[in-house]
């Protein structure tokens, strides 16, 4: 059952509301909830689950007697700001609920396509509720359910998931960790911009959507972000290894009253003549190094010198993961972290050693 709802009165209301509309009974004493908070990000940012979502899923379990609640989510940097920019500190203090940082959590080994996978334990026992946020992705064109479980991960494991070619391990781990509901933050989103421009917002969507079924949760919000389940890879793969059902009974808004026209993200993002890029190898440690050069350069006089030289002046392409070609295209080539090293000495590439590399490391090469 999947159930899209507009928003009315308050966010947190619309979420009571939608639970109760698909009768969301849950079946564990204690429940897990795992939001989409990567990274420091104001409230209301398109890149995170709006904290007031949380709160609405928080107070329905409340009247549904149950008592030991856990917001749990791996950042991927910076813990605590994290936690405190977002509003879900403050959120989880005020409702009396416990936060925690799955990073520093007790884990188990479950089997998988992949051998063992370290999961933290309190899945297992718990009612485990994922909540999503409505986004494009560098890699994986949408970001939702399916690749909101990469955050259960440690960071070591989420790295290895892009070398192992990161499509069909996020699809093989929706078939052994198993919400019981998921929901999707469609308050907001983001998309993707003119070619080389990252991360546009999209704003008043005004949308809930909650589902019983990760895969058909996740296919139904890429339709409405104008996307076919069946060209996003992950989802795809899901479907082949009968993991689940792109199709489930819906309820609410209809999907061709609320369709949009998401803009995917380009494989690489280009600020004047500075070109950053990406492949499916390369995971969040790199991708969020662009935005650490830049800010490094744009507070160290001599390094924004050589920025501006090599950004506006003259093409520079810094390269990450594992590119399958060299573009004759490119300018001076740069390549970054350890994912490209084998590249980079065949093709006597300047490199930077790191997983992930160091700005500033990065700006003494450039
Ligand atoms: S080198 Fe970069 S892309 Fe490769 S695993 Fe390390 S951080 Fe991720």
């Amino acid at each position: 059952m999947i159930i899209i709802k507009q928003t009315k009165d308050t966010i947190e209301d619309t979420v009571h509301d939608a639970l109760s509309e698909i009768k969301y009974n849950p079946q564990h004493e204690r429940v897990l909830i795992k939001p989409c908070i990567p990274s420091p990000c104001q409230v209301g940012a398109p890149y995170i689950t709006n904290h007031r979502i949380t709160a609405g899923v928080i107070d329905y379990l409340r009247q549904q007697g149950i008592k030991e609640i856990i917001v749990g989510e791996g950042p991927l940097r910076d813990y605590d700001r994290t936690f405190a920019v977002s509003g879900y500190e403050k959120m989880c203090k005020n409702r009396d609920v416990k936060l925690i940082n799955l990073h520093h959590t007790e884990r188990m080994g479950i089997n998988w396509d992949y051998g063992e996978l370290m999961i933290p334990s309190l899945i297992l026992d718990s009612e485990y509720i994922n909540i999503a946020k409505l986004k494009v992705h560098t890699s994986t064109t949408v970001t939702l359910g399916m690749k909101n479980q990469m955050g259960l991960l440690r960071k070591e494991d989420n790295k290895k998931i892009h070398l192992l070619g990161l499509h069909r391990p996020i699809a093989a781990m929706s078939g052994v960790v198993k919400p019981n509901l998921i929901i999707i933050d469609a308050i907001n989103g983001e998309q993707g911009g003119p070619p080389g421009k990252h991360g546009q917002r999209v704003q008043d969507i005004n949308l809930v959507i909650c589902g019983t079924n990760l895969l058909a949760t996740d296919a139904a919000a890429s339709r409405l972000m104008g996307f076919s389940p069946e060209n996003i890879l992950h989802l795809k793969m899901a479907s082949d290894m009968e993991i689940g059902d792109f199709e489930d009974e819906m309820k609410g808004v209809s999907l061709d009253e609320c369709k949009m026209n998401f803009i995917p993200l380009t494989d690489h993002r280009r600020i004047c003549n500075l070109y950053y890029h990406w492949t499916d190898e390369t995971c969040s440690g790199c991708l969020g190094l662009m935005a650490e050069i830049r800010a490094f350069a744009l507070s160290h006089p001599w390094h924004l010198g050589r920025f501006i030289r090599y950004g506006l002046l003259q093409r520079m392409d810094i390269l990450t993961g594992k590119p399958k070609t060299i573009s004759k295209t490119f300018g001076r080539i740069l390549g970054v972290g350890d994912c490209m090293m084998d590249i980079a000495i065949e093709h006597g590439i300047p490199f930077v050693h790191g997983c992930p590399p160091r700005a500033v490391d990065v700006l003494r090469q450039v």
